[in-house]
């Protein structure tokens, strides 16, 4: 069929309209630093449009970003995309090996890069050879030294270029971002997402976020301010999100937890989604016990909410509960919604706590080896396979893990979960995490979850370790409170008592607990079970 008049695109371009036209005067905050309107918004996107083709940015281009999360990048996630080129969010986490071969791998055409990272690109510039120039991303316009090729600097391009721009029509299923994994297994690697799944995904989180059935979570009342990096998996979609629903936004730098905090009371955030790790970060900080928290809605993911966790925010009046994606998935696939106004404290907890419902439009299956959807019981465990209209296509020209990650039809997310009646899932664990003690399936983050809630545990994670018995043994390392006295023999007793309560397998029996100083995470801050086993396999 010869497309029509009728054939309307799912283009970024036309989810850009909505901030313009509902609500102009609304504000977009960069930290202490800079407040404009949505107004403003729309002409700088234009004049960044216009700057970004003056120095020959085109159709097909790779740009990549290197910056915290601001409202540059905010600019970016709409302007290069609608040029019809590639933006490239660069995990600016990683190593710097592991950053050259992601903008090698990518074929970055474009760099626009904050200054803090220009000496990492200095050192690596012989090695990258596809990218034509750079734009300087700067807080305060000042003279530079570098011997990369500068376009220029971002404000003084767009102060010099004109207003306006006639965003091209194209096809839908053109690539607008690309980013790579966190690199927890082998060399990151790369996924896409076109125009048409940036857009649904966008459409089917406002109805999720907003709708009745999750108590309308995200509205035109609310503020928004990320905690999860714009690099990493366009911070979950919510940019997009927020700016279609026309709310305020505020973006925050570098993640400073006092920064954070200072946002979140001066103005009045009340939304934002972060991992665990960077929560409990927040919550340790002597900040977090002065401001009035009573407004702030909490969607966690990337790893699983801990019980304790969960409470101790609820405790401060935090509307906390979980989300559930991946890279791969653009990332939503899972919501945490409370349904209904008549649970218990007890089981409101567990609902927050759980991985949620999937979102409208999202096939989400749990199944055994063979394919077969395991039963609903709540117990059952298999691996959740899913398809949904935005899911990457497969990694960035590496046909053999794509192979691996879509079959039968369905992406592979190698994550264990079982569902209960009301259709709620809960990961129990990774594939690769499992614990396997003498064939018995011991889920590391339910033991996390126990220990967690212990009144002398700061933080653990539960690895296994290769056993010539056992094949797996399990090994709990614990971050104790300061000043605490708590030995092993405790808190071995403590989960005792949930193996004799019939929680915990009793193959638990075999936990060692090592206590540390700290637990190595990733470069997204959650915690690296990779690196910890092949630490204390040593
Ligand atoms: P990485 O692979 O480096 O962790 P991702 O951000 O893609 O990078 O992580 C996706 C994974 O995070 C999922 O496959 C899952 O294992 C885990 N995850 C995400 N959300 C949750 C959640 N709510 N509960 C438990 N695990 C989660």
């Amino acid at each position: 069929r010869t497309p029509s008049a009728y054939d309307y695109p799912l283009l970024i371009k036309n989810l850009f309209t909505a901030p313009a036209v509902s609500n102009p005067h609304q504000t977009i905050v960069y930290r202490d630093l800079q407040r404009f309107t949505y107004a403003d918004f729309t002409q700088r996107v234009c004049r960044l449009a216009n700057a970004l083709t003056a120095i020959g940015v085109k159709a097909g281009d790779t740009v990549a970003v290197m910056d915290w999360d601001s409202h540059r990048y905010l600019e970016c996630f709409y302007a290069v995309p609608m040029l019809g080129a590639v933006l490239h969010t660069v995990n600016i986490r990683l190593s710097a090996e592991q950053i050259i071969y992601t903008i090698d791998h990518a074929e970055d055409d474009y760099i626009l890069v904050n200054e803090e990272f220009l000496p990492l690109l200095e050192q690596i510039k012989g090695r990258i050879d596809t990218v034509k120039s750079y734009i300087l991303l700067q807080d305060e316009q000042k003279q530079v030294e570098t011997s990369l090729p500068l376009a220029g600097e971002y404000e003084v391009l767009l102060n010099q270029a004109t207003d306006g721009f006639d965003f091209p029509d194209f096809d839908e299923n053109t690539r607008a971002t690309t980013f790579y994994t966190t690199g927890t297994t082998g060399m990151p690697k790369g996924v896409y997402f076109s125009h048409r799944q940036l857009v649904l995904h966008t459409l089917a989180g406002m109805a999720a976020l907003g709708s009745v059935a999750s108590q309308g979570r995200l509205h035109q009342k609310d503020v928004y301010m990320p905690i999860t990096p714009m690099f990493h998996v366009h911070a979950w979609g919510l940019p997009y999100i927020a700016t279609a629903l026309g709310i305020k936004q505020v973006y925050p730098g570098k993640y400073l937890p006092e920064m954070l905090l200072k946002l979140i009371d001066s103005e009045k955030v009340t939304f934002s989604h972060c991992v665990p790790t960077i929560l409990h970060l927040l919550m340790s900080h002597p900040l977090f016990k002065q401001i009035d928290l009573s407004g702030w809605k909490v969607l966690i993911g990337g790893a699983a909410l801990p019980k304790a966790m969960c409470q101790a925010a609820r405790a401060r009046g935090i509307d906390i509960y979980s989300g559930y994606g991946m890279s791969e998935t653009c990332p939503v696939l899972t919501l945490a919604h409370v349904t209904t106004e008549e649970l218990s404290s007890e089981e409101d907890l567990e609902v927050r706590c759980k991985t949620g419902r999937p979102l409208p439009l999202v096939d989400l299956r749990i199944v055994d080896e063979q394919m077969q959807d395991i039963p609903a019981d709540g117990q059952s465990v298999g691996e959740i396979v899913v398809r949904s209209p935005w899911l990457t296509q497969g990694y960035l020209k590496d046909q053999r893990n794509s192979e691996t990650l879509w079959r039968g039809s369905y992406l592979h997310t190698g994550d264990v979960a079982n569902r209960d009646q009301h259709n709620y899932i809960k990961i129990t664990d990774r594939i690769k995490d499992v614990i396997k003690i003498g064939g018995e399936w011991i889920s590391s983050l339910e033991v996390e979850d126990f220990l967690a809630a212990h009144p002398d545990v700061v933080e653990t994670a539960v690895i296994g370790l290769p056993d010539p018995k056992w094949g797996e043994k399990p090994v709990a390392l614990v971050v104790k409170k300061e000043g605490t006295g708590i030995t092993e023999k405790e808190l071995l007793n403590y989960i005792r008592g949930f193996v004799d309560k019939g929680l915990i397998s009793k193959q638990i029996v075999l936990l060692k607990i090592e206590f540390v100083a700290s637990i190595a995470r990733t470069s997204v801050g959650k915690t690296d079970k990779k690196l910890l086993r092949e630490q204390y396999q040593q």
